[in-house]
């Protein structure tokens, strides 16, 4: 009962959320300063952002992933903005930076069937009362005009906070810490996988092995920022 009414206040949030974000003035989302219609940073906060690093580089790449495409790098205000969406209770951010994974789905020319997002832990999602990373897998959807599984994937286990761990404990963390929730939906797919931020892409390999194994024809990442 309790977890149901934590539920609906979630959703009269993001719904409030939602409303301010559509009738306010467009603000900045690193730092809240006015920018004209549809620019997701002002002036300041842009000059920050950075292409994301090459994707050879080890971290990048792994053997299940057809590609990791990525907006920018992880830091500036790309980080700050992530930051806010994550932990400061801003599911409105999710529409401008849903807007940059977009563009580098436009630019990276991203092909699915399905679109599928990192899940949360359930007991995480009613914690923060939404998935960031569903947030943004919507807008990938509109723009690859594919079909959004929101819960396509099950997360088994309550994983420590990433952030806390080096890569090793990151891999062991979240091995097998995912399930497909009806193979059938995704058997013969060519899934495109959206996070919010890559930093060993443990995450999305550990996502990619749960796909693969429910027979997925090819799972590509996309994410907003990568370290
Ligand atoms: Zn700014």
């Amino acid at each position: 009962m309790r977890s149901f009414v934590t539920l609906v206040f979630s959703l009269i949030r993001l719904l409030l959320a939602a409303v301010k974000g559509a009738l306010g003035p467009p603000t900045c989302a690193a730092c809240d300063a006015r920018v004209r219609d549809h620019v997701v940073f002002c002036p300041t906060c842009a000059a920050t952002i950075e292409p994301p690093p090459d994707p050879e580089d080890a971290s990048a790449s792994d053997p299940r992933l057809e590609a990791t495409v990525a907006f920018g790098a992880f830091g500036g205000a790309l980080a700050i903005a992530l930051r806010r969406l994550k932990y400061q209770d801003r599911p409105d951010l999710a529409a401008p930076l849903g807007h940059l994974a977009r563009r580098a789905a436009r630019v990276g020319g991203l092909v699915a069937d399905l679109v599928v997002p990192v899940p949360l832990h359930p007991r995480r999602l009613v914690e923060r009362g939404y998935n960031q990373a569903a947030l943004i897998a919507a807008e990938v959807a509109v723009e690859l005009d594919a079909p959004l599984l929101a819960r396509a994937l099950v997360r088994l286990r309550n994983t420590p906070q990433q952030a806390h761990l080096d890569r090793e404990a990151r891999r062991g963390n979240v091995a097998r810490a995912f399930r497909a929730r009806d193979p059938r939906a995704i058997a013969g797919r060519r899934v495109v996988l959206v996070d919010d931020v890559a930093t060993t892409g443990a995450t999305l390999a550990a996502c990619a092995d749960a796909l693969l194994a429910a027979g997925a024809a090819s799972v590509t990442a996309i994410v907003v920022a990568r370290a």
